[in-house]
This record gives structure tokens, C-alpha cells and sequence, in this order.
């Protein structure tokens, strides 16, 4: 690992300013670390936000919360407004990494956290265009088991590997932005970006704009809802492919559903279609295994990642019972 300079920031003006020289933020460093020491990034200084407040979770006056973005991972699961109102969002958490990373890893560095696509980790491999932009895609004929079925391009067919953010995208999240210029805040929809032309970029954030919290709205779906999270190991692994699953039902009819699939994309894929083909439906195996088959559709596949197309919709189907009939 190369040297570099580390600096506690006092408060977020001061870390926007020692970013603005040319810093990295550094919060719980669990994803960070592991890439400077595998030479995949080698930032010149860092400056530590650990230190900036932001490690707190309130409830808001619209009747949401707001996680501070210095959250530890383990808090947000275990904190009593997420376990009763958003489960879904504990329950994705703790299907992640483990104890001890769940203990430092905070809610904004979960966002930030990089694929894990093997080509991109190692940088003995030459070809990677989000590592080395213009240098070409290994993965593509290359191993490519655990990668993109959908919003992949001919430049990067890596997957976003967070859990976190999965239940997110159910929960119409909003991303909480302070940047040079002010704050703002990013939809969570917005806030990853599909690989395009340029996969050097994973997100919406500017040079320097500092991830504060994340808002989440009143959820409809503080009790049908379900993580499933499909993967080679039981634990300590990421999703081959998972499923965020929301519904309200009403007398057996779903009335409301929101699907979103982690593992398949650089970002969590919602399934809009899928998701409406679930409303005025009864809450059974028919109408769920209709909505895989929508959810899955479109899935451009690779030459080793064929499997999750099957995987994908069983996945979905499990997923819905289990939402179905938790309460
Ligand atoms: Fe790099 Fe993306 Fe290709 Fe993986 S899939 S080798 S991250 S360009």
C-alpha cells in the first residue's frame, strides 16, 4: 500500500474543504482499505468523517426517518423504527457481510462500496474499464458467473454489490447530498449509475459531494414485506441474485407492490412491470409465478450467468410468499 496522509474533519464544512484538496473520505473503511491494499485505488490522503455527527437516525415531521450517514450498518438493522417499520431494510442488512464489518461499515459508505467483480479487484488483470478506463472488459469472455442480466453494456457487466441498497430502492429512499456548491439530494433510483460508455462511474455524486443520510418515506410495507437473498454460501458472500419484496394486500388482493432485484445490475433493478401485474390480484402461487416471468424478462445473459434467469424467477416467486404471508 502507498503512503498517503489522513485527517480527522471536524465537522462536514471541514470535510468538504479538505476533500476540496484533494482527499478521500473515509468513514467505516471497509470496502476502502481492502482496495488500497490491493492497490485498486491508491488515494494521496484521506480525510476520516467519523467524526461529523452524522451517526444518528431521527424520525422526520413527514412521519419517515432520516439515517445519518455515519450510521453503523449494525445500528441501522437493529434500530427499533427500522426492525417495526421497514424490515425489509434490517432484514437486507444482516443478510450482508458480518458482524464485525456490519459493526464499522456506515449507511453512506454501503452506497459507495465498489463491485466486486474479480477483474476489477485484481489488478494483475489488464483489462478493466472501471479500473482503467479504455482497457476493455475481462469479464466479458471471460468469468462472468455472478454478473449483469440487465442495464449491462458492451463497456462493464459488473453488479452493484450492496444488499443495503436493494431494500432501499423498495422503499423510494432519497439520498441526502452536501456538495461544494450546497446541498441536494438524489432519489436513490438516481443515484447509481448504469456502466454506459464511462463504468469509472458508479453514482450521481460530484468531485467532493459528501453522502449526509438517507431519508426514507412512511412505508406501506412495514408488514408484507421480505429479503431473499440467493447465494454460494450461507453467509459472507454476495447475492448471486436477490429480491427486495413489498405488498399490501387486502382481503387476499394485492393492492400495492413494489419488487426490486439486487445481484442482476449495477444498481438495484426495480420491476415495474412485474410489479404491476401483482395489483387486483389474489396473493397465490399463480399470480406471483406471472410476475417472475415479467421480472426476468429482458435479461440479457453471458456465457456462464444463464442460471440466473431460472434462479432469478424462483427467487421472485419465494420471495413474494414469504412477503405474502409475513406479518
Ligand atoms: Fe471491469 Fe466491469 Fe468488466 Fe468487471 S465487468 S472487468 S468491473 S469493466
Amino acid at each position: 500500500m502507498r503512503t498517503f496522509d489522513f485527517q480527522h474533519a471536524r465537522d462536514v464544512d471541514d470535510a468538504l474543504s479538505i476533500a476540496a484538496a484533494g482527499a478521500t473520505y473515509f468513514a467505516g473503511g471497509t470496502n476502502l482499505l481492502d482496495l488500497m491494499k490491493l492497490g485498486v485505488t491508491e488515494p494521496v490522503a484521506l480525510v476520516d468523517i467519523g467524526r461529523l455527527g452524522l451517526d444518528q437516525i431521527t424520525a422526520t415531521d413527514s412521519g419517515g426517518i432520516m439515517i445519518g450517514a455515519g450510521v453503523t450498518n449494525s445500528a441501522v438493522a437493529n434500530h427499533r423504527l427500522v426492525r417495526t417499520q421497514y424490515p425489509v431494510l434490517s432484514q437486507a442488512i444482516l443478510s450482508g457481510a458480518t458482524t464485525q464489518l456490519r459493526n464499522m461499515a456506515t449507511a453512506g459508505g454501503n452506497l459507495m462500496q465498489r463491485t466486486r467483480c474479480p477483474y476489477f479487484m485484481d489488478v494483475s488483470f489488464p483489462a478493466c474499464n472501471k479500473r482503467r478506463p479504455g482497457s476493455g472488459c475481462g469479464a466479458l469472455e471471460g468469468s462472468n458467473r455472478e454478473h449483469a442480466l440487465f442495464g449491462a453494456s458492451a463497456s462493464c457487466v459488473a453488479v452493484h454489490p450492496s444488499d443495503m441498497a436493494v431494500a432501499l430502492a423498495i422503499l423510494d429512499a432519497v439520498v441526502h447530498v452536501q456538495a461544494p456548491t450546497g446541498p441536494r439530494s438524489v432519489a436513490l433510483s438516481e443515484f447509481f449509475q448504469l456502466p454506459g460508455d464511462d463504468p469509472s462511474r458508479d453514482n450521481a455524486l460530484g468531485a467532493g459531494d459528501l453522502i449526509v443520510g438517507i431519508e426514507l418515506p412512511t412505508s406501506e410495507y412495514a408488514y408484507h414485506s421480505w429479503y431473499l437473498k440467493v447465494r454460494d454460501r450461507h453467509s459472507y458472500a454476495f447475492a448471486l441474485v436477490s429480491v427486495a419484496a413489498g405488498l399490501t394486500i387486502d382481503d387476499g388482493i394485492i393492492t400495492s407492490a413494489a419488487i426490486a432485484l439486487g445481484g442482476v445490475a449495477a444498481k438495484p433493478w426495480r420491476v415495474s412491470a412485474a410489479e404491476a401485474a401483482l395489483i387486483g390480484r389474489p396473493a397465490d402461487t399463480g399470480t406471483f409465478s406471472a410476475a417472475a416471468e415479467l421480472a426476468m424478462s429482458g435479461a440479457a445473459t453471458l456465457s456462464q450467468n444463464e442460471f440466473k434467469v431460472d434462479l432469478g424467477k424462483h427467487s421472485v416467486v419465494r420471495a413474494l410468499h414469504r412477503a405474502s404471508t409475513r406479518r
